[in-house]
């Protein structure tokens, strides 16, 4: 009897790894032809130049709006003007404050816009950090095949690419067919009022766009374990934002005779609670599509789990909380960030607080989050108020034109890129925008490496010259393509 259950047990074992292998033989990619694209002579040395002359312009957004550096940006508004005059020629536009809505009309009034937008302020530079720059931030040095400064990522890059695209159509005789627009925020670092702005003014129009292409994810190598191809992460739904206090209380007093429990130790009890319990995170849904096909092109093993959710979903699920970034793309994010206590060393608080920042993914609410956390943490001496947030945006079709206009021009630029539906971990423009588009895309068709992530909002912010050279080639791709038809 032990004997044939033991057999039994053994076949059951083989049937399973055989069924798990066959699995993952077939989780392999399909060899696709890169696309062929047409020759695009751009003025290399001219772009490039443009770029760096932008970043010379301090386009600083300040947390403090007192301090909006006015001049600065009428400065870049005029620079604009003239180095892009045939794109101000060809265009319309409209002002919104310092914000810039330039309009290209296309020949068929029935077939709804696409918009595409950028925002060439910048975060400032956190002080005494300016020495750890190898070039300085706002010099718009050209040196090692780079362009370095504040914004040569995060976003002049985006806003100097669409201008000198849609320059290299106007010169080449193009019409759009499609009404194209072009949004060119102010203020994206603190908001993205001119956004709201210019969304509203469309809205008013009565404008419903087709789709929109907007900051966002970048063409990468490296960031995926054993996958040397090019991912492009395209966008299309951003996490929401919300920020709660959890305040504990108790009794105050002389910090001489303190009780067993302060307020301050009942905040950090709390506070060990929710890191224990995290919002919950799963593949599924949009993290799912990106991480199955991105598997496909990873080695053997990896692509033994990832062909064998149904039996390693927990190892690959715990695996991948293990990176912030990744664990960022597959749960809400909870991150205490600033705590209050007493006013004086030897005063026992009354209340003890910390602010709790989320991030929320598309799954969860503001209301599901609060509930989450009130139910870990809550109790009669510890209070969680929400403070306010936003909720994440709706999801766009990753098989709807936009996406594959985007998809296609990369191919016929870079050759062979993997391109993938993506969640944006940060807050973008296209917020704004996503209102009035049927779908929204965040990405932006520069490439980057590892190495490049810390230039973001950090110091040695830069980007590689053939990176941007090749992002204004797709750029011109997506925008001729996408109002074509
Ligand atoms: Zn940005």
């Amino acid at each position: 009897m032990f004997k044939k259950l033991l057999i039994l047990f053994f076949a059951i074992l083989t049937a399973l790894l055989l069924a798990a292998l066959f699995r993952t033989i077939m989780h392999t990619a399909v060899q696709t032809k890169p696309t062929e694209g047409e020759v695009i002579l751009i003025d290399e040395i001219r772009a490039i130049e443009n770029l760096a002359e932008s970043i010379k312009f301090q386009t600083i957004s300040y947390q403090e709006k007192e301090k909006f550096p006015q001049e600065e940006f009428n400065y870049f508004i005029e620079w604009a003007a003239k180095t892009y005059p045939e794109f101000h020629q060809a265009l319309t536009l409209e002002k919104l404050g310092h914000s810039l809505l330039f309009k290209w009309k296309g020949s068929d009034k029935t077939l709804s816009p696409i918009l595409f937008e950028g925002h060439y302020d910048v975060v400032p530079i956190i002080p005494g950090t300016e020495d750890l720059w190898d070039e300085m931030p706002f010099s718009g040095t050209i040196s090692n095949n780079r362009i370095w400064g504040r914004g040569a990522l995060d976003d002049k890059s985006g806003v100097i690419g669409l201008m000198e695209a849609a320059t290299y159509l106007i010169k080449n005789n193009f019409q759009p067919t499609r009404t194209v627009y072009f949004g060119f925020g102010h203020d994206e670092e603190i908001g993205g009022g001119g956004a709201a702005l210019i969304t509203e003014k469309l809205r008013e129009q009565g404008i419903q766009l087709h789709w929109s292409l907007g900051e966002g994810s970048f063409v990468n190598r490296g960031f995926f374990p054993g996958v040397d191809k090019l991912i492009a992460p395209i966008n299309v739904a951003e996490k929401g934002i919300m920020n709660l206090l959890i305040v504990a209380k108790a009794e105050g007093g002389h910090s001489s005779t303190p009780p067993s429990r302060t307020a301050v130790t009942l905040l950090a009890e709390a506070l060990m609670k929710l890191e224990k319990e995290p919002l919950p995170g799963s593949l599924e849904g949009l993290s799912a599509v990106m991480f199955d096909e991105v598997s496909k092109h990873m080695p053997f093993s990896y692509r033994f789990l990832f062909a064998n959710r149904w039996l390693f979903g927990g190892i690959i699920e715990s695996q991948m909380s293990s990176s912030p970034v990744i664990n960022a793309m597959i749960r809400t994010t909870t991150a205490p960030t600033m705590l209050n206590g007493s006013i004086k060393s030897n005063v026992l608080p009354i209340e003890a607080s910390a602010l709790i920042n989320f991030r929320l993914h598309p799954r969860d609410t503001i209301e599901s989050v609060t509930d989450h956390v009130r139910r870990i943490v809550g109790s009669e001496d510890v209070e969680v108020r929400l403070l306010g947030g936003m909720e994440a945006s709706g999801i766009s079709s990753w098989n709807s034109p936009g996406f594959e206009i985007v998809a296609t021009s990369l191919n016929k630029v870079y050759g062979d890129v993997i391109s993938v539906p993506g969640l944006m971990i940060a807050a973008s423009d296209t917020r704004h925008y996503s209102k009035i588009a049927d779908n929204s895309f965040r990405f932006n068709p520069f490439s980057i490496v590892p190495e490049d992530m810390t230039g973001f909002h950090g110091t040695n912010e830069s980007i590689d010259i053939d990176s941007f050279v090749a992002g204004i080639k797709t750029y011109v791709e997506i925008i001729r393509e996408g109002s074509s038809n």
